[in-house]
């Protein structure tokens, strides 16, 4: 009897990408030992994607599909995918081949002869992308690995393979608000890295805007440290500390050499200084306290609104 390995496939709006995915795929499973069981999620696409894997499934039955309500992001797919996967081992993959199956060989190779958890994939260039893109990437790293506890590896991929023991500790953490890169490495478990040359996506556009990733790092370092809150604290400690200081001063001298109505602009300045620095301290515990509330509504992490198995 084989193995059973897992492919969870996140789809957003890829109607192009699934054929073309599949092809490269089927290519690559040929010559392993296992049983493959696909797991197509339709995030909510707005275009053909959902015929598509369902065509794909007439031809064959180890293709399953779970088509949400809405779009609900990829952290979210990734989450469906791997709650209902069944695979000893469980693999995640972009559609858009950025992810190359033909690496799947390898990693499945290291995985089975180290005896290791997971086996997991770096870009080991940025070629291609906007420079502006791999500049926040990179400083988002430096920052993120500097304030939190968890290691977080710049240029790693959510293309890994896995065992099914971490699969079942990252489905334990069932959060909300879900930073997958950070959920990996807090899990633990023993992981080594396959480095490859960064690729383009074959046909399609990436559905990620600047403004989403901005929004996605903040929201891995908000989840995955608490630096923030504290670099707010001691800001406002430090300008307590040196505002007080300069009012002593300022009290000696106006009692030494009287009271000179002078200064005002410079008295604005601070005021407008110290004004910033509360909202901007307010702005972040404001961050937190948004996803605490988040946490605590419970709502689901996705909505299902068909499968494999309703037909
Ligand atoms: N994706 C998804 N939901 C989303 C956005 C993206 O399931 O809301 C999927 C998408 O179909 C693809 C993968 O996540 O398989 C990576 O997306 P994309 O290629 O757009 O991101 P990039 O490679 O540019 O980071
Ligand atoms: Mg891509």
């Amino acid at each position: 009897m084989h193995k059973t390995l897992s492919i969870i496939v996140p789809c957003f709006n890829e109607e192009e990408s699934i054929p073309l995915f599949y092809e490269a795929m089927e290519d690559v499973k040929k010559n392993l030992p296992y049983q493959f069981e696909y797991i197509f999620i339709n995030d909510g696409s707005k275009d053909n994607s959902l015929e598509t894997i369902k065509n794909l499934r007439k031809q064959n039955e180890a293709i399953r599909y779970i088509s949400f309500s809405r779009n609900f992001g990829k952290e979210a797919a990734i989450y469906a995918g791997l709650q209902n996967s069944t695979g000893e081992l469980v693999t995640l993959m972009d559609v858009d081949l950025q992810d190359p199956p033909e690496l799947l060989p390898k990693m499945i190779e290291l995985l089975t002869s180290k005896s290791i958890d997971c086996v997991g994939t770096r870009r080991s260039d940025r070629k291609g992308e906007p420079p502006i893109r791999s500049f926040f990437a990179r400083q988002f790293y430096k920052i993120i690995n500097k304030i939190s506890d968890t290691e977080m590896v710049d240029g790693a991929r959510d293309f890994r393979l896995m065992t099914r023991q971490m699969v079942n500790a990252i489905l334990e953490l069932s959060e909300y608000n879900r930073f997958s890169k950070g959920i990996f490495s807090w899990v633990g478990f023993e992981t080594e890295y396959i480095s490859f040359e960064n690729r383009e996506r074959q046909v399609g556009e990436t559905s990620w805007s600047f403004w989403k990733l901005l929004d996605y790092s903040i929201n891995g370092i908000v989840n995955f440290s608490e630096a923030p809150l504290n670099i707010a604290s001691l800001i406002g400690a430090l300008s307590c500390l040196f505002s007080g200081i300069a009012l002593i001063f300022i009290i000696i001298r106006t009692i030494i050499f009287g009271d000179p109505t002078s200064g005002w602009p410079s008295m604005v300045s601070i005021f407008l200084f110290v004004g910033g620095m509360q909202l901007l301290s307010l702005g972040i515990i404001g961050k937190y306290l948004g996803k605490i509330f988040t946490e605590t509504k419970k709502r689901p992490i996705y909505i299902v609104k068909e499968t494999e198995k309703d037909k």
